[in-house]
């Protein structure tokens, strides 16, 4: 599966949002280190990965990322195909050769056209790749599955969208500066929608994914809590962040914050 959706879905960092993003030093923060030349498509996806929580390697070149994979290899990386020094290809067959490295969850980042034809058809030992351009949400959902997967105690615990912010670990909802207080099914609810920005759950997902019995209660029960999930969320004119999508169910809205 592949997206490409235009440059206005991404996020671009800005001085007081990366201040806030970071955290104190010698945490043990789960680690993705970024192996990618285009620096400006590298600093955004740091920044998109601070934010929620991620500590973030940034490396240029393959033969220096294949240095630093042998010191110290993170949780999770992401890789460009085409790279100075040794392409990704030849990265990813390196380390599924090494004892210490052959089960590091491995994202591929491929130029579309020919590479990306190639990386689908040989087996380049990556978990999952994405063809550029992509949007950041679909990387970042990309980096929360396969880390849920591989590494699940490693999944960062922080969650962001526009000016929302969701830690798991503290349960504390924030929006701009102040607390929101939810009940543990609105907790839960706006959890799942911003795990997978963009993407639509039917009435029955939601009830599925969140509800235990969920086949006893009624699918009105989910409108009942995405009400009660607005009435916290947005005050005065504040734009609301759930979308409705008539027939089909809610999603949270991919465009929120981004303008
Ligand atoms: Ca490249």
């Amino acid at each position: 599966m592949t997206t490409n959706i235009d440059n206005q879905d991404r996020e671009w960092p800005d001085d007081s949002a990366r201040a806030a993003a970071q955290r104190p030093s010698g945490s043990t923060l789960p680690r993705v280190m970024i192996v990618e030349d285009e620096t400006s498509l590298a600093t955004l996806l740091a920044y998109n990965l601070e934010a929620e929580g991620y500590s973030v390697e940034r490396i240029e070149r393959g033969d220096e990322a294949e240095l630093r994979l042998r010191e110290e290899p993170p949780d999770l990386l992401v890789l460009d195909w085409m790279l100075p020094g040794a392409s990704g290809l030849e990265i990813c067959r390196r380390l599924r050769a090494r004892e210490a490295t052959k089960s590091l969850p491995v994202i591929m980042l491929t130029a579309r056209g020919e590479e990306s034809e190639r990386v689908r058809g040989l087996s380049t030992g990556a978990d999952d790749y994405v063809v550029k351009p992509f949007s950041v949400p679909e990387l970042m959902a990309r980096v929360r599955s396969l880390l849920r997967r591989a590494r699940p105690e490693r999944v960062a615990g922080h969650l962001k969208a526009g000016d929302i912010s969701l830690d798991r670990e503290t349960r504390r909802v924030r929006r701009g500066d102040r607390d929101i207080h939810l009940g543990p099914t609105e907790f839960k609810l706006l959890d799942y929608l911003m795990e997978k920005p963009g993407r639509v759950f039917s009435r029955s997902q939601l009830l599925d994914a969140l509800w235990d019995q969920a086949a006893d209660i009624d699918e009105r029960t989910v409108d009942v809590h995405v009400g009660r999930l607005r009435k916290a969320l947005v005050r005065g004119r504040e734009r609301d962040p759930i979308r409705t999508v008539r027939g089909a169910g809610y999603s949270l809205d991919e465009t929120f914050g981004k303008n």
